[in-house]
């Protein structure tokens, strides 16, 4: 349990504004990444508390869908500070139950803050059309309106901010939640219910339940009242929750997998190269999205980039992520540890030639040395896999259809990065690359102004930008007659 009892972690579900227990009392314990310790328990909830839930959003909407844009955009500015008055403590509980570094966890909530402030400021602006009428006695105008009640679910690598990219548009829009956070990272989702009622928003806008993920999300899925489903997680759960959405004909958008290339041509810069290739592997000890699965190095610069990836790689310092100075912490649990071993050995199996880490780090517990392996061919099976661990297998190129089609080869198209100082090449690869995402030069490319999504099975949608609102609006036609003229 914490010592210091932090003011932001929830152990009940938040309905109607209310902070409950699941119905059976049942509960689950959470634990701290870092130590294997329970850091405390949360309400083991299932279809009928979630169908509760459902409810209160449905009864909440019938008021927040006629309050004005700028009621709601006030309302998220008041989230924003909520975020940024308690950056730290928000920072502490999403380090202890998920094991990223402070300095990461204190990053995602200023990035939850950030998104929050974006969708405070797009609330205002969810235009329609007045359209030029091929009637002369009518008008043609088109209106946004809120979908209703949303339900969110999220993963457990950034429990805050993807549930920021969520809360934010829908409370924007003028739509209610439902959010189911992940079970291994619950309490910087619960918080969210902390952070909504310090800041003046309606008891049942947001509601929160944790618990058995399949009876929660069937209930989500299947339930007539909600009108769309939001998730962010692994492919195969999306396909299931897209599957069981059909049935209603919800709204989706979908945040997937992603098997990130980064390709570093011979004319790149190869310093800034390593340098946005230790971001883009190692954020979050490799548990992103979005961070790099297959690093794709032509072959005039394949062993100088080896060499200095390999060397900022073993620099980096391992440890539980509140103590000073840790870069990367431990991975979420043993099942995640466990894949990334056998990534690894299957790429020794095959050739493969570790040239930093390779293996558990002697800390123990679900710490993994940072790793780097030369050699990798498509054979192996991280061509495919998605490691989300921090290992960084690095394939030789010669030409650039070559490197084109290996990144290509995928039925992932989430982010993808290059290096070049072409700027013919740029727009060429640029053009090529079948993702929804591209850092050219750059490793790190997130903000709230851009897009996020991806194409192919990484997903449908998009968070962020001005896109990321209208998945939460309906488009809705008026045609007025009998206007004379
Ligand atoms: P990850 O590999 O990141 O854990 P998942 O897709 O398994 O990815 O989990 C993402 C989110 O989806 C979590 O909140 C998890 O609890 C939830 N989830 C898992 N299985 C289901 C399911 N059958 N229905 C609804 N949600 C689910």
């Amino acid at each position: 349990m914490l010592q210091n009892a932090n003011p932001y972690m929830k152990q009940a579900n938040l309905i109607g504004g209310k902070w409950v227990e699941a119905d059976s009392g049942a509960k689950i314990d959470v634990v701290n990444p870092a130590n294997g310790k329970v850091l405390g328990t949360i309400p083991k909830c299932g279809q009928a508390e979630t169908a509760r839930a459902i409810e209160a959003a449905q009864k909440a909407f019938e008021s927040f869908r006629k309050t004005t844009a700028l009621e709601r955009s006030k309302m998220l500015r008041k989230l924003h500070d909520a975020l940024l008055d308690n950056q730290d403590s928000l920072a502490e509980l999403l380090t202890l139950e998920q094991g990223k570094s402070l300095a990461e966890a204190k990053g995602e909530i200023g990035a939850s803050a950030a998104y929050v402030l974006w969708f405070a400021e797009e609330a205002r602006r969810t235009y329609g059309d007045v359209i030029p009428s091929p009637w002369a006695d009518r008008r043609v105008i088109v209106t946004k309106e809120p979908v209703g009640v949303i339900a969110a679910i999220t993963p457990w690598n950034f429990p805050s901010s993807m549930l920021a990219r969520k809360i934010g548009p829908a409370i924007a829009a003028g739509c209610t939640s439902v959010v189911k956070p992940a079970t291994q990272t619950p309490y910087s989702g619960l918080a969210w219910g902390v952070l909504a009622e310090e800041a003046g928003i309606p008891a049942g806008v947001i509601n929160i339940v944790t618990g058995a993920a399949g009876e929660i999300g069937d209930e989500l899925c299947t339930n007539p009242l909600v009108k769309k489903i939001t998730f962010t997680g692994s492919t195969p759960i999306g396909k299931l929750l897209l599957e069981k959405a059909a049935g209603t004909v919800k709204k989706v958008s979908m945040e997937l997998g992603g098997n990130a290339p980064f390709l570093v041509f011979d004319d790149a810069d190869i310093d800034r190269a390593v340098e946005g290739a230790m971001t883009a592997k190692y954020r979050n000890s490799g548990q992103t999205c979005v961070c790099t699965n297959r690093f794709f190095v032509q072959a005039g610069v394949y062993d100088a980039f080896v060499e200095k990836l390999a060397k900022a790689s073993k620099a980096l310092k391992v440890g539980p992520g509140v103590d000073e100075g840790v870069q990367q912490g431990p991975l979420i649990d043993e099942k995640a540890v466990e894949k990334v071993e056998e990534l690894v050995a299957d790429a020794t199996q095959n050739g493969g030639k570790i040239v930093a880490g390779g293996k558990r780090h002697a800390l123990g517990g679900s710490f993994f040395e940072p790793t780097v392996i030369a050699d990798a061919t498509p054979k192996m099976k991280f061509m495919k896999e998605e490691i989300f661990g921090p290992v960084a297998p690095v394939f030789r190129f010669e030409t650039e259809e070559e490197a084109i089609a290996l990144a290509n080869d995928t039925e992932y198209g989430l982010a993808c990065y290059f290096y070049t100082s072409d700027l013919g090449r740029a727009f060429r690869v640029m053009g090529e690359l079948k993702y929804g995402m591209v850092g050219v030069n750059e490793g790190l490319i997130t903000t709230p102004e851009a897009p996020f999504g991806g194409v192919k099975e990484s997903g449908l949608g998009r968070e962020g930008g001005h896109q990321g609102i209208e998945d939460y609006l309906d488009t809705k036609y008026v045609c007025i007659g009998g206007l004379g003229g």
